[in-house]
């Protein structure tokens, strides 16, 4: 298209230009120019009144038709109408598709604004939380979901994990909440129904606790029977068939009470009743239990406590994790290891380790070992007597502890097992009042036994 202030004023010059010379020819030159001027400026009016006309109502027709740069400027007008038509059907076209399958997803697709506020949400929304299309757009998302886990969660802003909670409306449903990030704060919420996989893993869990629960009397009747066979004086072959028999049921009783074990901290994510435990005197017997342990093998093993602060927990869930880490340490070292057993306190909380200077894991085995019966290598554990579920029943302890367990190990060197609990599981050691150096009773006798250990257990 040309350049529309030449053209007109091109078209203007022209008319001008005629009406003078006409104007010369009759003798007006004057009054033909200004008559001639006011007639092109009629004009012009015109065309932009129809334009506008158009605009304002007949947009969706064909432009009407114009001359010299009015004809290129609704053609060019035509030209753009068209591929604006065509921009909006397609995108038209995607905003439908968008609606129909998020319609169609069963999960719950909620946009949370900056402000927390809610933005959109998809039909199963409206189903599994309870939101309504014409009152709650715009509002707190906190306002209508004010479940108290879930606003901590929402607040917490790391959604690496996700959060399970019932319902708001139907507390049959149990719901799984995860929240991705997008946008310049935007939040995308996400909620699945994950009832039917509860009710399986349920299902799964009585089982293997129902299984244990019943394999255990039969377990106690055969080894009640071998122990009265092995007390009579036996040919040589058979009492070695029955203390292989025996040794094996023992196995088998372990196994049974490490999966009840794992049933039972699998019922519920928490623990609910944390008490103030005496963790010295705990991990005294510990030590102790893994000296006998490490005997035979000449283990050195070294215990050190900070001996101003306690944890707050289930005191025999800690217990089996504790001695499950340093009963591990003593039986898959090598002669003569040296085992280190660590408690301390910082400011990121509580933190118990275990350090040994044995075999060492290669590093593709650790992340898969706490899961339930993963073991490096068959040979190796069988002959430690392990059920191989102690690694698994730590990390479910730790969990129901709010702590998280790190392993570090180096093939050759050694590993650290170490169990790290928040700050709020941490508590002053209470047997500190009776260690008042004033007080001049002899509760002193009441400490747990010293700080550090180092002894060689073949002493
Ligand atoms: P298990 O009953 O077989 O000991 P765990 O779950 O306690 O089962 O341990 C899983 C595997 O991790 C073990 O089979 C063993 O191979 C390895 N493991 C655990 N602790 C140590 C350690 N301190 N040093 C070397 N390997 C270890």
């Amino acid at each position: 298209m040309q350049n529309p202030r030449y053209s007109m004023l091109g078209s203007l010059l022209l008319t001008l230009t005629i009406a003078l010379v006409a104007g010369f020819i009759i003798g007006q030159p004057g009054w033909v120019g200004l008559l001639a001027v006011c007639g092109w400026a009629l004009l012009q009016i015109r065309q932009f009144s129809r334009l506008v006309h158009w605009l304002q109502h007949e947009s969706d027709k064909e432009p009407p038709e114009g001359t010299r740069h009015w004809g290129e400027l609704f053609d060019e007008l035509s030209r753009y109408q068209k591929r604006h038509r065509s921009r909006e059907s397609y995108l038209r076209n995607v905003i439908t598709r968008f609606q129909q399958s998020s319609a169609a997803l069963n999960d719950a697709v909620v946009i949370i604004d900056q402000d927390s506020n809610l933005e959109w949400w998809n039909r199963s929304a409206d189903r599994l939380l309870g939101l309504r299309a014409a009152s709650d757009r715009g509002k707190p998302v906190m306002n209508l979901l004010r479940d108290p886990r879930f606003i901590r969660y929402f607040k917490k802003s790391n959604y690496s994990e996700p959060l399970d909670l019932p319902s708001p409306v139907n507390s049959d449903l149990q719901l799984q909440y995860q929240i991705s990030e997008f946008g310049k704060g935007d939040r995308l919420l996400v909620a699945r129904d994950i009832t039917r996989l509860l009710q399986l893993e349920q299902t799964r869990q009585d089982f293997v606790a129902n299984a244990s629960h019943e394999l255990r009397t039969p377990l106690t009747v055969i080894r009640g029977y071998l122990e009265t066979y092995l007390e009579q004086d036996l040919p040589r072959p058979l009492a070695r068939g029955l203390e292989q028999m025996q040794q094996q049921s023992r196995r088998m009783e372990n196994l049974v009470s490490d999966l009840l074990l794992l049933s039972r901290l699998e019922a519920s994510r928490q623990i609910s009743d944390e008490q103030p435990i005496q963790i010295h005197s705990m991990l005294q017997h510990i030590y102790d239990d893994g000296m006998a342990l490490g005997r035979d093998k000449g283990h050195e093993l070294v215990l050190e406590l900070d001996q101003e602060h306690d944890l707050l927990g289930q005191e025999i869930e800690l217990y089996s994790a504790f001695s499950n880490l340093v009963f591990n340490a003593v039986r898959y070292c090598p002669s003569d290891g040296l085992i280190r057993i660590r408690w301390w306190v910082d400011a990121e909380g509580g933190h118990f380790a275990v350090k040994d200077n044995g075999m060492g894991i290669e590093s593709i085995h650790i992340p898969r070992l706490t899961e339930r019966f993963y073991r490096i290598d068959e040979s190796r554990s069988s002959a430690s007597g392990g059920t191989g579920l102690g690694l698994a029943i730590v990390k479910h302890v730790l969990a129901r502890h709010g702590a998280t367990l790190h392993i570090k190990s180096k093939v050759g060197k050694g590993s650290t097992f170490s169990c790290h609990f928040p700050p709020d599981m941490v508590t002053r050691a209470q047997r500190l009042e009776l260690d008042d150096p004033d007080d001049d009773d002899d509760s002193a006798d009441n400490l747990p036994p010293r700080s550090t250990h180092s002894s060689n257990s073949e002493h």
